[in-house]
């Protein structure tokens, strides 16, 4: 088999991120809902109240989403995201300057000088359809595997990737059907979130937001969604996949 002029594979997982190519070069779906995205990091700095992420509710800067300020291994993470819109691009300077001045009176980077930068799209309209063709199948951003909630998708990139390069290896070596039917029926569905979604890009209010997030069940809520375990590479997933595995059809039983 020969895909995008690239040489001969007997199997191609499209891995390459939001924008795609593996996807369109295969007529696979492509998200067409995205959020933008960027984040400064400010190794060495510290917060006073370093156990929490601190959420910032802004229609203007971060319509769709939200900013945040969490302390990570090596020190602040800051970022913001918001609805890509057909009415231009995020600037991402310009947007971390005005967010940085609007958090400032409790948290004041301002001073500082980021010593990372990371922006980008992140996919939040669910998994993309067609996921998968014959020999070819799609995985984490690529797929539209991205909660679109939280817009997290480092999680399930690598659960799913994981899997799927699991998936693909046993079908090469003849114990499993082509995973681009079996296999993708795993995905995320993303049911409720995506209607979490519709719901907050039609009636988001800073008012209610910021009145909900001092509510002991929105705040119980908002940690079980941003902070429960879900054990990527837990012995046990791992055996619940060899068991879900489906035997091929000429396999002895
Ligand atoms: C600013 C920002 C902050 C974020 N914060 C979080 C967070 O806190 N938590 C979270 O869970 N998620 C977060 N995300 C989302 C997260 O980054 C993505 O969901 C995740 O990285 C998806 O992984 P991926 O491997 O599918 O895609 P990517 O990380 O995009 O990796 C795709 C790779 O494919 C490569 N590639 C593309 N085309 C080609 C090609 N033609 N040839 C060779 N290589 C190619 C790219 O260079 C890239 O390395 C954030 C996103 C942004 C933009």
């Amino acid at each position: 088999m020969k895909w995008l002029g690239s040489g001969p594979t007997r199997f191609l997982i499209g891995a390459d991120g939001a924008r795609a190519r593996v996807a369109s070069a295969l007529g696979l779906g492509a998200s067409s809902r995205f959020l933008a995205g960027v984040e400064y990091e400010y190794a060495g700095a510290t917060l006073a109240e370093s156990d929490k992420l601190h959420c910032f509710i802004d229609r203007r800067l971060a319509r769709g989403y939200i900013g945040w300020v969490l302390a990570s291994v090596n020190g602040l993470q800051v970022g913001l995201a918001r609805r890509l819109e057909g009415r231009g691009a995020l600037k991402p300077n310009e947007a971390m300057d005005a967010f940085l001045s609007k958090i400032a009176p409790v948290i004041d980077l301002r001073g500082l000088a980021p010593t990372g930068v990371r922006a980008g799209i992140i996919p939040c309209g669910g998994v993309v359809q067609p996921v998968a063709a014959p020999r070819a199948l799609l995985v984490g951003d690529a797929a539209g595997m991205v909660s679109p909630v939280t817009a997290g998708g480092i999680h399930t990139a690598l659960k799913h990737g994981l899997a799927a390069g699991n998936a693909v290896a046993d079908f090469l070596y003849r114990r499993a059907e082509d995973p681009s039917g079996w296999f993708v029926q795993s995905y995320p569905k993303f049911r409720v979130k995506r209607l979490l979604r519709l719901l907050f890009d039609h009636f988001q209010s800073d008012l209610a937001f910021n009145w909900l997030l001092s509510t002991r069940p929105m705040r119980s809520a908002a940690s079980i969604v941003y902070f429960h375990h879900k054990g990527v590479f837990d012995p046990v997933q791992s055996n619940a996949r060899a068991l879900a595995l489906p035997p091929r059809q000429d396999s002895p039983s």
